[in-house]
């Protein structure tokens, strides 16, 4: 890339992880950034924010985990990462199931001891739907996974708040996620690396993007022409359909709503995440901020409780909906985007896909070692 008379080289649009870990390797590679963000802090939906000793994760849980030793060294160059290990717990009308699938799970449900009782009661489960061979949506995948009992229990209930859909109207891959093993280990995840930032996501933010210009507050759309014209590279992280005016019509996400509250309290579920995987209780997740880290002393704690929401205009796009009439559409913005001059769709909502946080970086990292 020629440097030019512009006052950049990059502007890049949103300073959650896809804008700033590029941000940071441009700037590394001696190049000119300018990040704008039209919210009132940097981190995007892994946003946090200290209250009383208690990291209070703003947008939901957000757990790093990881299998590349490449991404893990580099996260460890903005922070330190405690030893946290998920271990979430699931609520189906006030019985208490430990998550991922596992030992403990089938104790709970079914009294099995051993892998092998658990594993005959697998197959039986299964057995009804063995003329299933290729599952073709969610309920269909968790039903010749585990059958009726834990679909019932634990899926259901659970994936039908969150997604606004039945579950036989959504994609498998969304459960593919779901760790399934006979033996009493509630890591919710099989990664090698995990933990959270010991002193918070807004600390290792602010060490990422150490150095770096940034606009907050400052909606690209608003100043779309001025701000374009700022550098001859754009890096865009906010929605794909948005950008293009909606002109093939409009992508469907996700909302959520957190409503959040400190009690007077010390200890209030004793774990940082509980699903609620009934229909009836209108939330999906409860967290207990304070038990991210064990270090985080307070006679209080923090509390959030995550209810799913329809996306209407005006309201945030967690989740992007992986469904093929969703991905179809997407198909043709991608057409567009490929097109685009100057321009670098990354990172969930510019590339309308349901990234963890390790793939998003992945993805960053690998865009930037194209900048010459
Ligand atoms: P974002 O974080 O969405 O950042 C995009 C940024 O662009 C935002 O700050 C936004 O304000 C800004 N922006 C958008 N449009 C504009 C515009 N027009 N003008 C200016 N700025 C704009 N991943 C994990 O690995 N572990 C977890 O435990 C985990 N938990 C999650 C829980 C929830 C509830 C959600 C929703 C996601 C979770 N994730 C988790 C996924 C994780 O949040 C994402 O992988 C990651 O944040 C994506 O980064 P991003 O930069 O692509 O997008
Ligand atoms: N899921 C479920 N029961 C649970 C937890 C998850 O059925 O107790 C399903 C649900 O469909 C969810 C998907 O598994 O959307 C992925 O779960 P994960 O915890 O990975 O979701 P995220 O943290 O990305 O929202």
């Amino acid at each position: 890339m020629k440097s030019t008379s512009k006052k950049y080289d990059y502007v890049i649009v949103g300073a959650g992880l896809f804008g700033s870990v590029f941000a940071r390797e441009a700037v590394d590679k001696g190049k000119r950034v300018l990040v704008i963000d039209k919210r009132l802090r940097t981190g995007g939906n892994c946003a946090s924010e200290m209250r009383d000793n208690i990291d209070v994760h703003l947008y939901g849980a957000h757990i790093f985990h990881t299998d590349y030793e490449d991404v893990w060294a580099y996260v460890n160059r903005f922070t330190r990462f405690n030893n946290f290990i998920n271990s979430p717990v699931a609520n189906f009308k006030g019985k208490l199931y430990n998550l991922p699938f596992n030992m403990n799970t089938f104790y709970a449900l079914w009294g099995v001891t051993t892998p092998q009782e658990a594993h005959s009661k697998l197959t039986a489960q299964r057995a009804a739907y063995a003329h299933i061979t290729d599952p073709k949506n969610l309920e269909e995948k968790a039903l010749t996974l585990a059958g009726s009992d834990v679909y019932e229990t634990l899926i259901k209930g659970y994936t039908e708040k969150q997604w606004g859909r039945k579950a036989t109207e959504l994609p498998p891959f969304i459960i593919s996620r779901l760790p399934f093993r006979l033996t009493f280990d509630n890591n919710y995840f099989t990664d090698r690396f995990q933990g959270i930032p010991q002193d918070g996501y807004a600390a290792f933010f602010n060490r990422l993007l150490d150095g770096i210009e940034i606009k907050l507050n400052t909606d690209f759309f608003a100043d779309r022409k001025p701000l374009g014209q700022l550098a001859d590279n754009l890096i865009f992280t906010g929605r794909v359909d948005e950008y293009f005016d909606f002109r093939l019509g409009a992508l469907e996400y996700r909302s959520l709503n957190f409503v959040t509250e400190t009690l007077a309290l010390e200890n209030f579920q004793g774990v940082a995440v509980v699903n609620y995987t009934d229909a009836e209780t209108p939330y999906t997740r409860v967290i207990e901020h304070k038990h991210f880290r064990a270090d985080a002393k307070s006679a209080q704690t923090v509390v959030t409780k995550e209810y799913p929401a329809e996306f209407v205009s005006g309201a945030e796009p967690y989740y992007v909906i992986n469904d093929s009439k969703n991905n179809a559409l997407y198909a043709e913005y991608k057409k567009l985007a490929d097109a685009e001059k100057g321009v670098l769709f990354g990172g969930r909502l510019a590339e309308y896909r349901y990234y963890d946080m390790d793939d998003v970086i992945l993805s960053a990292l690998q865009e930037a070692k194209k900048i010459r």
